[in-house]
């Protein structure tokens, strides 16, 4: 055989080849493309190996350098295929069609978060700024710098959790008060959001960790008016329209004080065992704050007034979505939740 005529021929089977590997549809049809064209005993290009020794030494070289070339692109591509092919064939073999599609998986916010959310947002249309403050307080900012009485039984070890330092967890979100006080002129106008801890029980009723929200407008010239303007507002804007009450009531740091009742949203006011018969349910305390803190807090109390109001939105979630236990809010059971989505 002639140099020219064995490059022609291998030629012939590299294009072959490629229309072979081309329209092989199934790894068998592949199989079979793979045994003519390199088998090791029937296989064309194989073959032609075999023709190398009736070259001349010169010619072989060259012809043997082809060869392996077109070998080497020929199996490539046979191993390309056979890869593709076979990923599609076990694909197309373990695909159910008929099987139903898996429920999708959809997160939701939690309702106290929720509630917290629509809280900041009526009062940030009311001029209001979220402030922060940290979990682990002193004493002073807790208590002492809130016209607590050193001898006050919240202080007590028994309803406050101390750590060995002398710091402690914070009862209520009020030192992000004295923190703002201590840190801005007046006007102020905060919401200030955030877990408090006490040594409660956790039952029906009371969790040893919750969430407060509190808030907090300074000014010159504020008045309760201010407070009883605002707060209504509040509640009509989140209760829906519903009658408020204010009552009388004591906290260290505010002076007057007022717990302030929203008709019960259940009854409509007719008395219901969610309200205990009352009509009204209560929602959060508030009152002008006292001089004492603003002093404490290095604010000039004969220049400035403010008032000052706290709630727990874990009741108000309960009260909102008909929650009767506070440990469904804890429990993380995707049943409760999912209700929420
Ligand atoms: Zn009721």
């Amino acid at each position: 055989m002639k140099l020219q005529e064995f490059i022609e021929k291998i030629a012939e089977i590299e294009a072959r080849a490629a229309s072979l590997v081309a329209e092989a549809t199934s790894t068998a049809t592949l199989d079979a493309a793979r045994h003519s064209l390199v088998g090791r005993k029937s296989g064309a290009l194989t073959a032609m190996m075999k023709e190398l020794p009736s070259l001349s030494p010169e010619e072989r070289r060259e012809a043997g350098a082809a060869v392996n070339r077109v070998k080497t692109t020929i199996e490539d591509a046979l191993d390309t295929r056979a890869i593709d092919l076979s990923s599609r064939e076990a694909s197309s073999a373990t695909a159910d069609l008929t099987m139903p599609a898996r429920r999708q998986w959809k997160g939701a916010k939690h309702p106290v978060t929720l509630v917290i959310e629509e809280i900041e947002d009526i009062f940030r249309e009311l001029g209001f700024t979220v402030a922060l403050g940290p979990e682990v307080e002193t004493e002073w900012h807790n208590f002492g710098a809130l016209n607590f009485p050193p001898d006050h039984p919240a202080m007590d070890m028994h309803d406050t959790l101390y750590l060995e330092s002398g710091l402690l967890l914070r009862t209520h979100t009020s030192p992000v008060q004295i923190r703002t006080l201590q840190s801005y002129e007046p006007p102020i106008r905060i919401l200030a959001p955030g877990n408090v801890y006490r040594r409660d029980f956790f039952d029906a009723s009371h969790a040893p960790v919750f969430g407060q929200i509190e808030g907090l407008a300074i000014d010159e010239g504020v008045s309760f008016v201010d407070l009883k303007a605002t707060l209504t507002q509040f509640a009509n804007r989140f209760f829906g329209s519903t009658r408020t009450r204010f009552r009388p009531s004591y906290f260290p740091f505010t002076e007057p004080s007022a717990e302030m009742d929203v008709e019960c949203t259940l009854c409509k006011g007719s008395g219901c065992p969610a309200c205990k018969n009352t009509g009204w349910s209560e929602i959060l305390g508030s009152g002008m704050v006292h001089p004492s803190v603003l002093d404490a807090s290095g604010v000039d109390s004969e220049r400035y007034t403010g008032w000052a109001f706290g709630m727990g939105p874990g009741r108000a979630a309960m009260q909102r979505y008909g929650v009767p236990d506070i440990r469904l809010l804890y429990d993380s059971d995707m049943r409760f939740l999912e209700q929420f989505a």
